[in-house]
């Protein structure tokens, strides 16, 4: 055989096994081969096995010298694109604003949406390019990215455009999410906007083909269930799936929604009832957890992440990148899944990886070291997962293959 690139001697992470998202007992088999190599040719990879059955030829080998070797992360929510930042919050929650005091003082989102609405569609890819070049470099090689800082119709579609020149300009995978009701915008109230979302947003986010999934902010103050729900019905006859930020200041009863939905995620969950658990455990939903939420809304307190593993739940990591939470590394993310949220590295790995994967659709192309799928892998600068999580902050991504290209390391 003959490779463009052998990673050759790794303590390879293959994700290898099942076709749907890992609930808890799956998720603790990380596929874990010590002394085993990964081939790639062009985009894909050719060939994974021991060491020293590869008999090949490789234009160029990297030594990992028994480091560990994973998947490249994938992280299945972000709101990626947006104007301006937000770091002058920063003095407005330490003084101990809430997220809704600083959003009622007219900060918050709204902040956001009026540079937003102002921006092109080459602006907003300009603005949140580097973001993903940084994002790239600490190891994710497949991202969602959420519309929702626009709030009009033109506004929305060109936040979903932007995705595109991104996932060009770095040739890796943005899945676009339509999260047209992500505030309810000052002009108007929640109800009208629902039925601005459902009648005028989604048909021209339907004829464009610009969004695979739909997204709502069901919370108190925001969309109730029911509009929640009313635009869920919309989205799915518009072809498209459906996920959901879901009971994470006050429970709502968003994660039974999702269940009932058939949303492919559920997102947050910090106040998750256990009857909302049991619904997505019986409906087969994603929690989609986000640790560094409540670091940098300054209010600690995190999803019940081992109880959702424990009654079934599959599990996702997701680093909610936006303007106040500018959080763009997944490995902190997912040290902080074992930390704060209960999950054991396995889990935390298979979380950040194979079950996002599988959260964006992605899973037949990405998630796992398979020949056959998108070469996007990780040499890490640790030797297996307990040293990954072991020092939180540690970046422990040394070398990005994406798409087959070494881009960093
Ligand atoms: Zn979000």
């Amino acid at each position: 055989m003959q490779a463009d690139l052998l990673i050759h001697n790794a303590n390879v992470a293959t994700l290898q096994g099942l076709a749907a998202p890992r609930p808890a007992d799956a998720a603790s088999d990380a596929g874990l081969r010590p002394d085993w190599s990964v081939a790639v040719s062009g985009h894909r990879i050719a060939w994974v096995g021991p060491s020293e059955e590869w008999d090949g030829n490789a234009e160029r080998t990297l030594d990992a010298d028994g480091a560990l070797v994973t998947p490249g992360y994938v992280d299945p929510h972000s709101h990626l694109v947006y104007a301006g930042d937000r770091a002058f919050e920063l003095a407005l929650k330490l003084q101990g604003k809430s997220y809704l005091e600083i959003l009622e003082a007219g900060g918050g989102i709204r902040h956001t949406v009026e540079r937003t609405r102002e921006a092109t569609v080459s602006e907003l890819a300009e603005a949140a390019l580097p973001r993903l070049k940084r994002m790239r470099a600490q190891g994710t090689t497949a991202t969602e990215a959420k519309s929702g800082y626009g709030l009009t119709t033109e506004s929305e579609l060109r936040m979903l455009e932007a995705n595109a020149v991104l996932a060009d300009a770095l040739d890796l995978p943005v899945v676009s999410t339509f999260l047209g009701a992500h505030a309810v915008p000052p002009e108007t109230d929640a109800q009208a906007f629902t039925d601005v979302v459902i009648d005028e947003m989604l048909p021209k986010v339907e004829a464009q083909g610009i969004a695979r999934y739909c997204d709502v902010f069901v919370e108190e103050g925001v969309f109730s269930v029911a509009q929640g729900e009313a635009i869920f019905d919309a989205a799915k006859r518009h072809g498209l799936g459906l996920r959901l930020h879901a009971d994470e200041i006050v429970n709502t009863g968003g994660a039974e929604l999702a269940a009932r939905a058939g949303a492919v995620s559920a997102d947050h969950l910090l106040r998750v009832s256990d009857e909302g658990i049991e619904a997505m455990a019986g409906a087969g939903t994603i929690a989609t957890l986000l640790p560094t939420v409540p670091l940098t809304l300054m209010q600690p307190q995190w999803a019940p992440g081992r109880r959702l593993l424990e009654a079934g739940v599959p599990v996702a990591l997701a680093t909610d990148h936006n303007p106040n939470n500018p959080v763009t590394s997944m490995t902190l993310v997912a040290q902080l899944g074992c930390f704060l949220l209960g999950l054991s590295p396995t889990q935390a790995l298979t979380a950040a990886t194979w079950n996002a994967a599988c959260s964006l659709g992605l899973e037949s192309e990405l998630g796992s070291l398979e020949a056959g799928k998108r070469a996007d892998l990780l040499i890490h600068a640790v030797p297996d997962l307990d040293h990954w999580v072991y020092e939180p902050g540690r970046q422990t991504v040394e070398t990005v293959v994406s798409g087959g290209r070494v881009v960093a390391g």
